[in-house]
C-alpha cells in the first residue's frame, strides 16, 4: 500500500518561492563587484530570477543545459542560481583559481552553453574565449555603465539581459530527481570530475544543513557564506538561508580580514562560513586592530582541519562558537558538524577543544563507516583509522559521464579517500587524506595531527607536514613552517615546542622555514606541489642511516 500524501516534488526553485512568501523583505545584502554595498530582498530576487529564467530560455536554454557561472558571492550570482535552476537548466560553477586550462576543461566537458560572469574574470575569458567553442553567449554580471568593451561572443550586460524580458514568467515544474547544479572536484591527479547534484539532493541537503546539530540556521540569523558558491555548493548556504529565511550577507570578491571583519560587524552577522586561511586572516585582522566580535554566534570552520589554536582563540579571546565540520564536494557537501552531544556537553577548556579537533558526527541523511583496505569494517574506538565511507541521498552515486566508473562498494557506500577514526559517540576525525598520510616503517603518522600542533606556536603563522623518503623508515615526516611577520623560530624551538605532545617517533625529522606554503583553489595546502619540492630533501636521520 501506498501512502495517501500528495506528490511535491523537492525542486530547489521551491525555496526562493517560500523565501519570497515568508520572508519577503529580508534583506540580502552584498559588496557588489563594482565597489558599492548593495542591497535587495528574496521577494526582488525572486521577481528578477523570474526573469533570468525567461531570458534563458529566449536564448535557446532547454531543460538539461549547462549554464556555466564564474561569479563571486553576490545578490546577482544568487537570481542566476535560482533562474537557471526554475526552467530545469543546470548551474555549473566554475572555479575562477583554477589554472585556465583547466578552467576551459571543465567548461568543455560540462558542455556549457552560456557563461555568466563577474566584471572580474571578463580579460581571462577572453583570453580563453577561442577555447570555448560551446559558449553561445557571455553575460557580463554589471550594469550598462559598467560594461566593458570586450570581445566574448554576443556579449551582454546582465542587466539589461533581464530587462530585456517582462518577468511574465512561471517557474516549471519536473521530476525530483532532474540533475540541477554541477561542480568539479579539483582533480590533484588526473583530470576533474563532474559532480551532479540534483533538485532533490539540494533540498534535502539544505534541510539537513539546517537542523539544530547542523548549521542551525533561523530567520533570526543573518547568514554570510563567505566560501564561495563555486566551492562545493558554497556549503549549501545559498539554499539553506533563504529556505530559513536568514538575512543573507554575501561577501563579493574581498576576502581579506579588513573586509570581512567590516561585514561581520556593519550588518551583524550571527553565523558565516569558511576554509580556514579565511578565518587566519581575520584573526590577524583582529590581533593587529583591537577589534571585537560582538555579534558573531558561530562561524563554521571547513574545508582543511580547524587548528586547534584557532578554535581557542575565537572561542576564549571573542566568545564565537565554533563548528568544526567535514565534507567535500562529492557529498554537496556536509558530511559532519561538531556540535557537541550531551555526552560531551559539559566538557571545557582542553577536553572540549579535544573533542572540537574532531570533524563531528554526521546529521541524519549520512552514514559513515570505517574499513581497512580490504572493506572489512573498523571498530568506533576513537583510536583505529581506516578508509571513510559514506552513504546518503546528498551523496554522489557516480561523476558526470561516467568518469571513473563504479564509485560505490557492495553496500552503497562511497569511499571519501580520506583516513579516519570514529568515537564510541559517533564522533568522526580525519587522520589524514589517503595519499597525504606518511607511512613510516609500516605504521601510518597523521600529517593533520602534526600541522595542528605546530600552528599552535605562537610565532607560526602556516604549517605543512609532508612525507619524504626514507632509507630506513621508508618515509619520515619534515615539517614546513611559514613565519608569522617579523617573527624568527629556531628549529630546535619548534620542535621543542611539540615534543611531549605527541608519540616520539612522530615528530619530524627536520623543519624548513618557507615565505608561502601553496594553496588548491579551494584553500586546501597543496601538499603534491610541496612534496614535488622537496622530493630531493635529504632528510639529516637520512645521512645517519645511510
Ligand atoms: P577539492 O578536493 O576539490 O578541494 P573538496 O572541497 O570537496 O574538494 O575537498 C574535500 C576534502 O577536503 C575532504 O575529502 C577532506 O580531505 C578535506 N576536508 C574537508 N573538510 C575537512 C576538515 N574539517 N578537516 C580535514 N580535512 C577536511
Amino acid at each position: 500500500m501506498l501512502g495517501l500524501m500528495q506528490d511535491w516534488p523537492l525542486l530547489c526553485h521551491r525555496i526562493i518561492d517560500h523565501a519570497a512568501t515568508q520572508h519577503a523583505d529580508r534583506p540580502v545584502i552584498s559588496r557588489s563587484v563594482e565597489g558599492p554595498m548593495h542591497r535587495t530582498t528574496y521577494a526582488e530576487i525572486r521577481q528578477r530570477a523570474l526573469r533570468v529564467g525567461q531570458r534563458l530560455e529566449r536564448d535557446g536554454i532547454r531543460l538539461g543545459d549547462r549554464v556555466a557561472t564564474l561569479a563571486w558571492n553576490t545578490w546577482r550570482h544568487m537570481e542566476c542560481w535560482y533562474g537557471i535552476l526554475g526552467i530545469g537548466a543546470i548551474y555549473h560553477t566554475v572555479n575562477p583559481r583554477l589554472f585556465p586550462d583547466q578552467i576551459a576543461w571543465i567548461v568543455n566537458d560540462a558542455e556549457d552553453r552560456i557563461l555568466l560572469t563577474d566584471l572580474t574574470f571578463v580579460p581571462l575569458l577572453e583570453s580563453l574565449a577561442d577555447k570555448l567553442p560551446t559558449i553561445a553567449r557571455y553575460v557580463v554580471l554589471t550594469d550598462a555603465a559598467h560594461m566593458p568593451k570586450t570581445t566574448l561572443k554576443n556579449a551582454v550586460a546582465y542587466e539589461d539581459w533581464i530587462a530585456s524580458v517582462d518577468g511574465d514568467f512561471a517557474f516549471k515544474e519536473f521530476d525530483e530527481n532532474t540533475a540541477a547544479g554541477m561542480c568539479y572536484t579539483s582533480g590533484t591527479t588526473g583530470h576533474p570530475k563532474g559532480v551532479v547534484y540534483s533538485h532533490r539532493s539540494n533540498v534535502l541537503h539544505s534541510m539537513i544543513a539546517s537542523m539544530a546539530d547542523a548549521m542551525g540556521v533561523s530567520s533570526r540569523d543573518v547568514v554570510m557564506p563567505v566560501v564561495p558558491m563555486f566551492h562545493a555548493n558554497c556549503w549549501g548556504m545559498a539554499l539553506t538561508g533563504p529556505m530559513n529565511g536568514a538575512t543573507m550577507v554575501m561577501p563579493g570578491q574581498r576576502m581579506d580580514g579588513a573586509s570581512i571583519y567590516e561585514l561581520l560587524n556593519d550588518y551583524r552577522v550571527t553565523c558565516t562560513a569558511a576554509v580556514p586561511t579565511v578565518w587566519l586572516m581575520l584573526l590577524q585582522h583582529l590581533e593587529s586592530t583591537g577589534s571585537r566580535l560582538p555579534y558573531l554566534d558561530r562561524v563554521v570552520i571547513g574545508g582543511s582541519a580547524c587548528p586547534r589554536a584557532m578554535a581557542q582563540r575565537f572561542q576564549d579571546d571573542y566568545g564565537v562558537n565554533v563548528i568544526h565540520a567535514w565534507g567535500m564536494t562529492e557529498m554537496s557537501p556536509l558530511g559532519s558538524l561538531c556540535s557537541l552531544k550531551p555526552e560531551y556537553a559539559e566538557l571545557d577548556g582542553e577536553a572540549k577543544l579535544n573533542v572540537q579537533a574532531k570533524q563531528g558526527h554526521p546529521p541524519f541523511g549520512v552514514e559513515m563507516k570505517i574499513t581497512d583496505d580490504s572493506g572489512r569494517k573498523l571498530p568506533w574506538d576513537g583510536r583505529t583509522f581506516g578508509r571513510l565511507k559514506v552513504r546518503g541521498p546528498a551523496v554522489a552515486r557516480a561523476y558526470f559521464k561516467g568518469e571513473g566508473g563504479n564509485i560505490l562498494d557492495e553496500e552503497g557506500f562511497f569511499d571519501t579517500g580520506d583516513v579516519a577514526t570514529i568515537d564510541r559517540y559517533g564522533y568522526m576525525q580525519i587522520t589524514d587524506r589517503s595519499k597525504d598520510v606518511i607511512k613510516s616503517g609500516g605504521e601510518w603518522i597523521s600529517s593533520i595531527d602534526l600541522e595542528n600542533l605546530a600552528i599552535g606556536h605562537p610565532k607560526v603563522a602556516e604549517a605543512a607536514v609532508i612525507g619524504v623518503r626514507h632509507p630506513k623508515w621508508d618515509e619520515r615526516p619534515l615539517l614546513v613552517v611559514v613565519l608569522k611577520k617579523d617573527e624568527t623560530l629556531g628549529k630546535d624551538e619548534i620542535l621543542g615546542f611539540m615534543a611531549g605532545k605527541i608519540a616520539k617517533w612522530w615528530m619530524p625529522d627536520d623543519v624548513v622555514f618557507v615565505d608561502e606554503i601553496p594553496h588548491t583553489a579551494t584553500g586546501k595546502i597543496q601538499k603534491t606541489t610541496l612534496r614535488d619540492r622537496f622530493k630531493d630533501y635529504v632528510l639529516p636521520t637520512a645521512e645517519a642511516a645511510e
